[in-house]
């Protein structure tokens, strides 16, 4: 049988098993099996790109088994640092995994227009100027994923600006657009070698120089934003190739991450403009504002008792109870307060975590019901007729600075709003802050005190104090 005709069914079939992924990934019922069906769908794509060696054009089949040869040798390279690093990685460490896997897919993309650039296979006006398009969008979001990831791994400074940033950032993009306007009009797509990796290395600076001043509450957004960019680039590079499962694929992961930005932008009550440009020549100094009151210690049983005899108590989880792996624990603690007839909800913030829907995998994770957990914009107002709400390791999701302090880099984000309810207890190791590093006023209020500790060791606590209680 005719191997191109193998091929190009197999990716036709993996595109539909992408696609069908996403949709089950689309609910938490079935978003398990929903990774299991694109995973598969991943599987056909690739064997059908390693039978693509056997079925290539006349010019490459000299060079089969060379071919057959690197196919082999990149599949294992790939499978097996994937298969590893996917083993060992620790649940806190998901979103900085997430963040470079999805750069590879824009390195990736960025290396097929490279070959095709220097190769000088690119024939066309249309095929080079998509090259060249995926090429640069490719470059931004693999060098912006991995400053992305160094950020997230705590590697780099969170914030890292200059005098003059957004002067310097236009110049070194427009630069590198006019080498890109070079190699297709003025070189016809056969420009010299050290054209086209100037015009490269052009790309990998603009995406350093654009992520690194990011910092504060905004991450979740550019990291979703690469995710468009990845996806965008692949498809393009799978047009330039003619290639249907990269097209589908790319454009499907194009218009799910465009998606995902703009509803993270809108969650963090920001555009994507003001989040890529805004920081631009800002001084990093933010003022802490005007802080009063002191911090209140409070013992992890003392606030236990107080929830078993309260009629509402809503938690709202954060970075912490993922760090804590707590989830089991503070779930057990939910069902017992349930049994004495509390009534008990959760409150999730749309940027809670490290990774888009980071609380809900956790909460799924440990079997907490569906309908106790809450979006923030639905369960906002009902903290003010709450006896207590619980914040376990959160802190710039639930920070009061977003509402007033216009100087903070939290200012303008939407958060919740714990600080309503008739008591607050912090659960949190130290002094340590939040993500975009600023002081949280929340923790000085009168009505909130502070249960230190690990989480998962306040949440055994916390049980053992209401079990010993009894009926
Ligand atoms: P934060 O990162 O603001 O705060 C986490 C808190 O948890 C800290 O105060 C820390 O204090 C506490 N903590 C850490 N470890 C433990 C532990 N073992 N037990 C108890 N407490 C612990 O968390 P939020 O979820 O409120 O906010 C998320 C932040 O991350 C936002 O700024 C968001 O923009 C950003 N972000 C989100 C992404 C996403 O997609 N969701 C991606 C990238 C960034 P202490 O050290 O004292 O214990």
């Amino acid at each position: 049988m005719n191997p191109n005709l193998i091929i190009d069914s197999s990716y036709i079939a993996a595109a539909f098993l992408f696609i069908y992924g996403l949709k089950r990934m689309s609910s938490p019922v079935t978003a398990r099996s929903g990774i299991v069906v694109a995973g598969w769908g991943m599987a056909v794509a690739v064997a059908a790109s390693f039978l693509y060696v056997f079925g290539v054009s006349e010019e490459a089949r000299p060079h089969l088994w060379v071919n057959v040869g690197l196919a082999v040798v990149a599949l294992g390279v790939g499978l097996g640092w994937a298969w590893i690093s996917g083993k060992r990685v620790a649940m806190t460490a998901m979103p900085q995994m997430v963040a470079i896997y999805n750069g590879l897919g824009g390195g990736s993309a960025a290396l097929i227009a490279a070959v095709e650039l220097l190769g000088g296979h690119a024939t066309g006006v249309v095929e080079q100027v998509v090259t060249v398009v995926g090429g640069l969008i490719g470059s931004v979001s693999f060098a912006g994923s991995v400053i992305a990831w160094a950020k997230l791994d705590g590697r780099i400074n969170k914030t890292w600006r200059i005098k003059g940033q957004q002067l310097l950032n236009g110049t070194v993009m427009l630069a590198t657009l006019a080498v890109g306007l070079y190699i297709v009009f003025g070189a016809q797509g056969h420009a010299p070698a050290g054209v086209v990796i100037l015009f490269f290395a052009g790309a990998l600076v603009f995406g350093v120089l654009m992520t690194m001043p990011i910092g504060g509450a905004d991450m979740p957004v550019v990291i979703s934003l690469y995710n468009a960019f990845t996806g965008l680039a692949v498809g393009m590079e799978g047009f330039v190739l003619q290639n249907p499962a990269l097209m589908i694929a790319g454009m499907v992961v194009g218009s799910a991450g465009t998606l995902l930005t703009l509803l993270m932008a809108k969650a963090m009550n920001r555009s994507v403009s003001n989040v890529i440009f805004s920081n631009f020549g800002a001084t990093g100094d933010e003022d802490q504002g005007d802080i009063k009151g002191s911090m209140k210690p409070a013992e992890a049983g003392d606030a236990a008792v107080q929830m078993r005899y309260a009629s509402k108590v809503i938690f709202a989880p954060g970075y912490g109870l993922a760090v804590a792996q707590a989830q089991h624990k503070l779930y057990e603690f939910v069902k017992l307060l349930q049994d004495k007839g509390v009534e008990v909800k959760f409150a999730i913030h749309p940027v809670a975590g490290r990774m888009p829907g980071h609380m809900n995998v956790l909460l799924a994770e440990a079997g907490v019901p569906y309908d106790i957990i809450f979006d923030m914009e639905d369960i906002n107002q009902e903290f003010a007729t709450a006896d207590v709400a619980v914040v376990v390791g959160a802190n710039d999701t639930v920070n009061p600075a977003a509402r007033t302090n216009k100087s903070s880099p939290i200012y303008g984000m939407p958060i919740l709003n714990v600080d309503q309810a008739r008591q607050v207890y912090v659960i949190k190791r130290g002094q340590g802050k939040g993500y975009s590093g600023v002081e949280n006023e929340l923790f000085f209020r009168d009505n909130c005190n502070l249960v230190y500790g690990d989480a998962q060791k306040v949440m055994m606590a916390m049980v053992q104090a209401v079990k010993e209680l009894g009926e």
